[in-house]
């Protein structure tokens, strides 16, 4: 029999902390929070196996679920001493979902669940609080109306407001039983004219609807959306949690409240969190009430006037501060709690792994560290390697000049400039259409998410620092000012104010997440300091790792930046980028319009200068690093005017007649480039380009020796050899270059020669091509390209679709496709260390910073990475992790 149930409370739990798969994060904890004996409302977990099951037999339940809930409940129903249903003395449940990683998009919750028109009279007996009881009552037909019966929550707050201005109330508090009573009524009216039946009275009923809202909204667009975003996979499933209510709302010796047990901003070690009041769940996070801060710290810092619970209930906070070192020393990392407060008695609802900031990641785990609670490769796993493209994009200058209208909470760090937006779907059109956006919105739920995405900043006017738009903006690593009060939107207009001032739709403003000011315009940025707990963390990585990792860098600033970052040499030098630069593209012009190989030669001796100087600068950076310089590798065609009105200027350059460029440009071009007449086929019918290169390469490496006392390794890379023959023509003439150089200036340059593998061909011929070459470089960009024949500059057009039908996971082109390109890898790898055992193995495609691909690439045992310098450090620590996963 599969046990599709788990309970938990009481101090002990079926289940525990590792079972997130089967019991969703959510479920899990609060599993092992009852185990480790902390206080939980009891309650059960209905596993994420039956939300597969659910979605693979029509949406019907197994059929002995119904005996293990049942046994469930009545396991609750004996630890609480209430029944469900029952009049006199009623059981009243929370509804959850809960997936294995925490999701937004997700049914959230359903409170007081179990009311009825006879529950909630027997509630008001039995508490002696008719206020509250209708109150519960009113919330929970809101909730599970909007949340289960899918009728628009606005339609029930017109009532509320309706109610309100009746009798006068401003709070919703001031509400007296009887009006609260009255609005039941209107309520249920209201669910009755959307819905053409009654607000369904039975708990049972009740429940099974929103056990089945909870396995719905696994599948809603918004749900979709995030799991692709998070690349979670859709078979994982959600689980429900089913648990005791307990009431943060019933008086003043009440509170509810949300906490990080250290500040996920900065990473401080200092608690932090906010509570109300005779308040339930969602009114902390609902934006209509002001949350106040746990602690007289947090409360000052912010300078608020609203007393902190340390000051209001002192020893409910001693106690949750307790349960804070509890989690922390239980669980190593800094959680994200949930607790109420029912009559002075402390509830935990929900603990987790807090989302943080990668700048809070990074102290956090250096913190632990050193106060013993992880080990430093621990400590390495707790950094998200994308996540530090967060810290290692630039902050705002502190010297520029700030034209600040506003300020809010400094809810997510960075600095980001963008035209102003209004809608989720403005920002995403416009920046489809390549402009920077920041969205402005009074606040953001999950639907939003696709335009949070979209924009570089987010600004709300609403909303603490857990709010959604802080939390989710935290995650994706946008920059973020949230609880902006002062700004007045006006969503109609298209305008928001603050200040007298009026800010329309496309004018340019600037937030600093880190401060949380707001700025008109664009105001500069400058680059971050690497030092202090990111080198420690770096430092460990690189204990950790095996692979090495380089830069594909070909001008000084990159090689520079690359350096500074990390890089152990560069993995890729595209020359051509340098046949672009300033005079030399008319010289490389002039060497295509040579009618024969003097004219060609002729060209290329002023070219050799310029790249030789290129190449001093670049060894010079890297000091002895090994620099891989690839020969020229793009179609000839690229150098010339693609433009009509440009071909006058360049043929008067060049001193020839426009019909003469235009019919070398007409004799240049290929159908297809990219499988045409470039890499080494170029090299092959014009080898006087690859020895001018060649030499460049050799001179510039002497040159340096000799004046720094540096060695420079350079290693030449042929590019798209798909056949032995093309690289052993090639490694000729380099080689035939070398030993000149080395005659003319008595020493011989340390170099290699290798290919890169861009091809199937060559990938198969590994074996053979491995006699010609000292290395392989695996040109994955290519290599993609070519294995799945589909065109890297022109698939985006439709990959999305691909993506969306399932066809592909992931962009090839971005996550390398382990199962055939990853195949072919492995054939080259094994076939070219056969011929030549200890060939150096490297990777030098987009994949190269990519973490997942990171991983591949240490599983198949290549030597090293390379990727562009911004991606050096994620590289450095996806490396470690996959190196650290081995192990364990
Ligand atoms: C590649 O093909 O993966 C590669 C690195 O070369 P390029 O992107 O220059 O074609
Ligand atoms: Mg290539």
């Amino acid at each position: 029999m599969t046990k599709w149930v788990y309970s938990f409370g009481n101090g002990k739990a079926e289940g525990q902390a590792d079972m997130r798969n089967l019991l969703g994060g959510k479920g899990a904890n609060l599993a092992e929070m009852s185990n480790i004996g902390l206080p939980v409302p009891p309650g059960f977990t209905v596993t994420t196996e039956v939300c597969t099951f659910y979605y693979q037999n029509e949406k019907q339940y197994p059929g002995d679920l119904n005996d293990q809930m049942d046994a469930a409940l009545a396991t609750v129903e004996g630890i609480v001493g209430a029944k469900f249903g029952d009049p006199a003395n009623p059981l009243l449940v929370s509804v959850r979902s809960g997936a294995r990683v925490s999701m937004p998009g997700m049914m959230d919750t359903v409170l007081n669940l179990g009311l009825n028109d006879e529950t909630a009279a027997g509630l008001a007996a039995k508490s002696g609080d008719p206020r509250f009881a209708y109150d519960s009552y009113r919330r929970f037909i809101q909730m599970y109306s909007n949340v289960v019966l899918d009728v628009d929550h606005h339609l029930f707050e017109e009532q509320l407001e309706i109610k309100k201005e009746e009798t006068g109330a401003v709070l919703d508090t001031e509400l007296s039983a009887q009006d609260l009573q009255d609005l039941i009524v209107e309520y249920k009216r209201l669910v009755r004219d959307e819905l053409d039946h009654d607000f369904p009275q039975d708990p049972r009923e009740q429940l099974w609807g929103a056990v089945g809202a909870v396995f719905s909204s696994w599948m809603t667009h918004r749900a979709v959306v995030y799991r692709k975003l998070n690349k979670i996979p859709e078979e994982w499933g959600t689980a429900v949690n089913v648990q005791a209510m307990v009431f943060g709302n019933m008086g003043d010796d009440c509170a509810t409240g949300v906490a990080f047990t250290r500040d996920p901003s900065t990473g401080e070690n200092l608690f932090y969190g906010e509570y109300l009041v005779n308040a339930q769940g969602e009114d902390v996070v609902a934006g209509i009430r002001t949350p106040q801060h746990l602690t007289i710290a947090g409360k000052d810092a912010q300078g608020s006037k609203l007393p902190a619970m340390e000051e209001v209930m002192p020893e409910v906070f001693k106690q949750l501060d307790d349960v804070r070192l509890t989690l922390e020393k239980h669980y190593h990392d800094m959680q994200d709690i949930e607790f109420t407060v029912q009559q002075g008695t402390l509830y935990m609802l929900q603990t987790r792994n807090g989302k943080r900031t990668t700048q809070a990641a990074i102290k956090i785990a250096c913190d632990m560290v050193d106060e013993g609670l992880i080990n430093e490769e621990e400590a390495v796993t707790r950094i998200e390697p994308q996540a530090l493209d967060q810290i290692l994009h630039p902050r705002l200058d502190p010297d520029a000049e700030r034209k600040v209208i506003g300020k809010g909470l400094p809810a997510s760090p960075g600095a980001a400039s963008g035209i102003v937006t209004f809608t989720a779907d403005e920002a995403e059109a416009r920046a489809l259409n390549g402009d920077r956006v920041m969205l402005v919105r009074i606040e953001t739920s999950p639907e939003d998410i696709h335009g949070m995405h979209a924009a570089q900043g987010i600004l709300t006017t609403r909303g603490g620092m857990t709010s959604h738009a802080a939390v989710v903006a935290r995650g994706m690593g946008r920059p973020c000012v949230s609880g902006a009060g002062d700004l007045n939107v006006d969503y109609k207009g298209k305008t928001f104010s603050v200040a007298g001032i009026t800010v329309k739709e496309g004018d340019w403003i600037t937030i600093d997440g880190g401060s949380g000011q707001i700025m008109l315009g664009e105001v500069p940025t400058v680059q971050p300091e690497l030092s202090g707990d990111f080198a420690r963390i770096m430092d460990w990585a690189d204990k950790a790792r095996r692979l090495k990792v380089r830069a594909n860098a070909e001008t000084p600033d990159d090689a520079r930046t690359a350096r500074n970052f990390g890089a152990e040499g560069i993995g890729l030098c595209r020359t051509e980028h340098m046949f672009f630069e300033g005079d030399r593209i008319t010289a490389v012009r002039e060497m295509i319009l040579a009618e024969d190989e003097a004219g060609r030669r002729a060209a290329l001796e002023k070219i050799l200068p310029m790249q030789r100087a290129d190449f001093v600068e670049l060894f010079n950076i890297m000091k002895g690093l090994p620099v891989t310089v690839r020969l020229l590798d793009p179609p000839l065609h690229e150098f010339l005017p693609r433009e009509p009105n440009e071909f006058e200027a360049i043929a008067k350059d060049l001193g020839v007649s426009v019909e003469k460029l235009r019919y070398r440009a007409a004799q240049l071009h290929e159908m297809n480039p990219m499988l045409g007449h470039r890499g080494c086929r170029l090299l092959n019918t014009y080898p006087e380009i690859c020895e001018m290169q060649a030499r460049a390469i050799f001179e510039a490496a002497i040159l340096v020796r000799e004046e720094s006392g540096d060695a420079p390794h350079c290693e030449v890379m042929v590019p798209l050899v798909g056949i032995q023959k093309e690289l052993e023509l090639m490694r000729a003439v380099i080689d035939r270059v070398a030993d000149e150089v080395a005659a003319e200036k008595g020493i011989k340059p340390d170099y290699t020669v290798g290919t890169m593998i861009e091809l199937p061909r060559a990938a198969l011929r590994a074996g053979t091509i491995a006699e010609e070459a000292a290395f392989f470089s695996f040109g994955t960009n290519d290599l993609t390209q070519t294995t799945f024949g589909l065109s890297r500059d022109d698939a985006a057009g439709f990959l999305g679709s691909y993506e969306k039908r399932g066809i592909l996971k992931n962009d090839p082109f971005a996550t390398l496709d382990k199962e055939g390109v990853g195949e072919l890898i492995e054939i080259a790898a094994e076939r070219g260390r056969k011929t030549r055992p200890g060939i150096k193995l490297g990777i030098c495609g987009e994949h190269g910073g990519d973490p997942s691909s990171i991983d591949f690439c240490e599983e198949v045992g290549l030597d090293y990475v390379s990727c562009s310098p911004f991606r050096v450090p994620i590289a450095r620590l996806a490396a470690a992790q996959a190196a650290i996963r081995r192990k364990g």
